[in-house]
Parts: structure tokens; C-alpha cells; sequence
């Protein structure tokens, strides 16, 4: 099984691979449209407004959760650098 590099999720079911493709490091929920993966600002908005809305948190606590779970995970460990 593997686990998402962008956000931590399980990838259990072909589904969760973008594109059905199960050669990808990301999930379907960290990729664009055309299958490609999301960049770091693009994730970021995502996941505060994801924490927003699901935890009731305001923006600068959700984006406070979105970085320090951001900085955990594989793809984004080199933004956090330096
Ligand atoms: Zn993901």
C-alpha cells in the first residue's frame, strides 16, 4: 500500500490514484484536473479551506494545522528548509 506524498492519505483502491494510475505518489485528491500533481501553494489553499470548513478553525489557525501537517510530508519537506 502506499501513501500519499502530498497528504498523508492511504491509496487502497485504484481509485485513489489519479487517473486510476497506480504508478503516482499522490492521490486523486492532490492532483489537478489533467493528472498532474498540485503545487505547494495550491495544496496549501486547499487544505486550509478543507480545515476551515470541516473543523470550524479561522484562517490563520487552519493555516497554522495546514503547515505543521505540511511539513510532515514528503513533497513539501523541501519548502520547509532553510
Ligand atoms: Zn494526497
Amino acid at each position: 500500500m502506499k501513501i500519499c506524498i502530498a497528504c498523508g492519505m492511504p491509496m487502497e483502491k485504484v481509485s485513489d490514484f489519479p487517473g486510476g494510475d497506480e504508478t503516482k505518489d499522490y492521490c486523486i485528491y492532490c492532483a489537478r484536473p489533467d493528472g498532474t500533481m498540485q503545487s505547494f501553494e495550491e495544496k496549501k489553499v486547499g487544505m486550509v479551506e478543507f480545515t476551515m470548513k470541516s473543523q470550524g478553525f479561522n484562517e490563520s489557525a487552519a493555516l497554522k494545522i495546514t503547515l505543521t501537517s505540511m511539513k510532515k510530508l514528503p513533497a513539501w519537506k523541501c519548502y520547509f528548509q532553510g
